[in-house]
């Protein structure tokens, strides 16, 4: 990592007449450092003011951790001890008697740290972060756009293994087992898991559970991992020996609609109206009140980011943003089906990062 975003981020701190940035454990602490803190009681802050060199506070104990993350090589480090009052220390460089300013928090800034900097910072306005590093954050920049393609080929592989591990007679929780080591196989981490299989599978965000597999069940499997420092997420359909009545048909709108969406991506392009894409495919086939969710986030080093593709969100897509389009129908009781690739936006269309077929696959 280098300097350039504590740079962008502290030009954006004096566009928004901020004082300062203060950043807890979170993916923009890593964002900007790269350093995978932990969020706990003891205070770990980055404190990147407009003028002047960032710095990063730890509890003594992490500096170690801090340091092998290289974070040290970018921002000086400064640690406090288990007796010191880490608020207090913080509070005491910010304050300016004189001109009590205004500082924002990082989205995931942990409430009883933001109470207790209010409080020891009387006269001082806070603001959200979110706002700031937004704009850095949204537009992925060539080395950002080299990690999404490697985690989306990553999760790719992991896919083409699934038709192997559906079988009538294991669980949701045994299949899961399996793609949590197929997933580590491939990534630094696992984010998450998704086997819903028959009914489960109308439940957008089902985990796992012990239901039992068998023939003529749909299953969708939605994964994702973490591969240094970016996120995968994708879904694909399966059906266990055979396709239950009344899938193909649906399926075959679900694949039109995803496509559809993926098309309509370009710079330029309301989000809103990539999730209209998607939506009218799907309501034209008479299935609209079944599509529950959303079309789309953002991903990056969060799996759930800027830019949000639901609908009345106006904002223009540009060159450099990366999203999933994730259309579903769900039939409460019988079965669901979802299609999710992560797209990049170049510079007149879309570029998909996963490439596994669209269509149900049999397995077992
Ligand atoms: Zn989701
Ligand atoms: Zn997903
Ligand atoms: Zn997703």
């Amino acid at each position: 990592m280098d300097r350039r975003r504590l740079d962008a981020a502290q030009a954006a701190v004096r566009s928004h007449g901020l004082d300062a940035l203060l950043v807890g454990p979170s993916a923009d602490l890593r964002y900007l450092v790269g350093y995978d803190a932990h969020a706990m009681e003891r205070l770990t802050l980055l404190v990147l003011p407009g003028e002047g060199d960032p710095w990063l506070l730890v509890p003594e104990l992490e500096a170690p951790a801090a340091r092998a993350s290289g974070a040290d090589q970018l921002v000086e480090l400064r640690s406090w001890d288990e007796t010191e009052d880490p608020v207090a220390l913080v509070a005491r460089e910010l304050t300016d008697p004189a001109a009590p300013g205004a500082v924002a928090v990082s989205d995931r800034l942990f409430s009883v740290f933001t109470l207790a900097l209010q409080e020891a910072l009387p006269g001082t306005g806070f603001r959200s972060g979110g706002p700031v590093l937004r704009a850095l954050r949204i537009r992925k920049d060539p080395a950002e756009l080299v990690a999404l393609r490697a985690v989306g080929a990553a999760i790719d592989r992991v896919h083409a293994e699934v038709p192997g591990l559906l079988r009538a007679g294991r669980t949701e929780a045994e299949v899961a087992r399996d793609l949590g080591e197929l997933i580590l196989s491939e990534h630094d981490e696992v984010a998450f898991i998704i086997v819903g299989s028959g009914p489960n599978g109308a439940s957008p965000h089902h985990a796992v559970s012990d239901r039992v597999l068998a023939p003529g069940d749909a299953v969708v499997v939605d994964i994702g991992g973490v591969k240094d420092g970016y996120c995968s997420d994708m879904t694909r359909n399966y059906a266990v020996e055979h396709l239950p009545a009344g899938y193909a048909e649906l399926h075959a709108v679900l694949e039109q609609a995803q496509d559809t969406a993926v098309r309509a991506v370009a710079p330029g392009v309301p989000a809103a109206a990539i999730d209209a894409a998607a939506r009218d495919v799907i309501s034209a086939a008479g299935y609209g009140e079944r599509f529950i969710h959303r079309t789309g986030h953002g991903i990056g080093v969060d799996v759930h980011e800027d830019p949000y593709i639901v609908g009345g969100n106006e904002e223009l897509l540009a060159q450099g943003m990366a999203f999933s389009v994730e259309p579903g129908i769900y039939v409460p009781d019988r079965y669901g089906a979802r299609i999710e690739d992560i797209v990049l936006v170049t510079e007149d269309g879309a570029e998909r990062v996963n490439h596994r077929p669209r269509t149900v696959l049999l397995a077992g």
